[in-house]
């Protein structure tokens, strides 16, 4: 018989903000929950990831809104101290005490140490070669996240590049910066250091241009803005091989067609790998299924691991793939929370509450760069792909007499993907200076599936930059 103390309703593996709601939400439907966590309670969002990025880029971001409004002007360039300062409090100073003080007061119990399955509804806790084993009454839930992934181009390891870890923690921005990979992380972190000193800047992506998942002028504004702020921008760059000849030293990356990029330090901004490999799949997957598959764990709508038996796994943020992204991680915790709880008081898993329904509709998506990306639900590509009968329909933001009050030389674009045999929006990307604000809007009307007619009587405000939901639907024909 397991100790008592150690058997929870609840365990969750991982207290990154996937499984730090899971454990909140857990509370606060009457179960008991245990968290357990091998570095620091708040994940990669809190110390290397939205938060300190964020800091960084609103400085910037606020320096190219003023450069851009005549009659206001920055008295010099962004210091970086205070700006680094600021990142530090953000993160609380890379200590955990507050988010394990938060846990506790969900109340849940908190272990620090590496989590592991040891067979069903087992965790085994180990930190400081001592080990316990915790039993879980109803559910155990995989919040492991994600790790950032290097590819394994000859000499890429050896040459120890930054990956989005020290890159948020920079203390001493280099002079000449060389970023691998032209996605989300990888422009933010190159706009973020190259405002904050690293003048030699530059994006390198084996794509056609950078953003390539999202639509095509997306990435083609930022990149525009990135070459107009002095930031180059290489495409189609494949990397052949990477030198560092001495340590903290000059790294330089080379291409296969020949040509090479020598800086001060490379960040790696490639893609992240699911933290899955570890944590004792193996201990519960039945043998019949065969090896574990690599890769994210696969999970249902509610959020089980469809590959274990017996429904008592799940897996939610980052470990699962579906949206790697904070709020879609703790969206699927509280589908999951609510589902473990209806489970436990014995009533049926399959309302439509518990399910997840956002993530395949699209995400809501910023990219904090200037100017800034917003979607939510599909691109164009994706929807027709999908079969979606599609029409699209785009407008220059800057034709907004509200959004070019905001700014002389504003550069946007907004583009609405239409359902035509349902009449409503299935996906619409705006890119633009703080058009962020305009993204719950939109998220609303993708997600509610709000009839065009209805959004028609949704009449926006003279003169905002708002005013681009009239001339899209003016646009189409409304
Ligand atoms: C530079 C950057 C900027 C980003 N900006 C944004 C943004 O602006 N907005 C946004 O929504 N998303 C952003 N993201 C993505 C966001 O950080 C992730 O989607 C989010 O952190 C995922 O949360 P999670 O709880 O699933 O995992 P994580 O935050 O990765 O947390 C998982 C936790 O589990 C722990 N763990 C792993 N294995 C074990 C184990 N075996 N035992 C015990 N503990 C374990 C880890 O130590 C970690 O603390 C950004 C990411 C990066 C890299």
């Amino acid at each position: 018989m397991p100790d008592e103390n150690d058997v929870f309703d609840v365990i969750v593996i991982g207290a990154g903000p996937a499984g730090e709601t899971a454990a909140a939400r857990a509370v606060r439907n009457g179960l008991t929950a245990a968290v357990i966590e091998r570095r620091r309670a708040g994940g990669e969002c809190h110390y290397y990831g939205c938060i300190p990025s964020k800091a960084l880029l609103w400085p910037m971001e606020l320096a190219a809104e003023v450069s851009r409004m005549p009659g206001v002007e920055l008295r010099g360039p962004i210091d970086p101290v205070p700006v680094l300062e600021r990142r530090d409090r953000f993160v609380d100073h890379q200590d955990d005490a507050p988010q394990v003080r938060a846990i506790e007061g969900f109340p849940a119990t908190f272990f620090r140490g590496q989590g592991r399955l040891a067979g069903p509804s087992r965790v085994e806790v180990a930190a400081n070669g001592n080990s316990r084993t915790l039993t879980a009454r109803h559910a155990v839930i995989l919040a492991t996240g994600s790790d950032p992934w290097v590819p394994g181009v000859p000499g890429l390891r050896e040459a120890r590049p930054w990956t989005n870890r020290e890159a948020t923690d920079v203390h001493h921005v280099p002079k000449r910066l060389v970023v691998l990979g032209g996605g989300p992380v990888g422009c933010e972190m190159a706009q973020a250091l190259h405002a904050l000193g690293a003048e030699e800047t530059t994006v390198l992506t084996d794509g056609e241009r950078l953003l390539p998942r999202h639509e095509p002028f997306a990435g083609d504004l930022v990149a525009k803005s990135f070459r107009e702020s002095g930031i180059n921008v290489r495409t189609g760059f494949l990397a052949a091989r990477v030198e560092r000849p001495i340590e903290g030293g000059p790294v330089t990356v080379h291409a296969e067609d020949g040509s090479q990029y020598e800086a001060d330090e490379m960040l790696v901004a490639t893609g992240r790998r699911a933290n899955a490999g570890d944590i004792g799949l193996g201990t519960v997957t039945p043998e019949s299924s065969g090896p574990v598959p690599e890769g994210p764990v696969q999970v249902d709508a509610s959020m089980r691991a469809t590959s274990v038996p017996g429904g008592w796994l799940y897996a939610i943020g980052d470990v699962n793939g579906r949206n790697l992204l904070t709020h879609m991680g703790k969206y699927q915790a509280r589908v999951c929370a609510d589902a473990i709880a209806a489970r436990a008081r014995g009533l049926s898993e399959d309302g439509p509450e518990l399910r997840d329904t956002a993530d395949d509709i699209g995400a809501p998506q910023v990219i904090f760069t200037d100017p800034q990306v917003c979607a939510v639900g599909r691109t164009e590509a994706v929807a027709r792909a999908n079969g979606v009968n599609v029409r699209a329909v785009e407008y220059d933001m800057a034709s907004v007499i509200g959004a070019a009050l905001q700014a002389d030389g504003y550069t946007g674009r907004v583009k609405a993907v239409v359902d035509e045999d349902r009449r409503t929006l299935v996906g619409l990307t705006l890119v633009g200076p703080a058009v962020v604000d305009h993204l719950h809007a939109a998220t609303i009307a993708v997600t509610a599936q709000v009839p065009l007619d209805q959004l028609w009587e949704a009449v926006p405000v003279f003169p905002t930059a708002s005013e681009f939901w009239l001339k899209l639907l003016e646009a189409y024909g409304l």
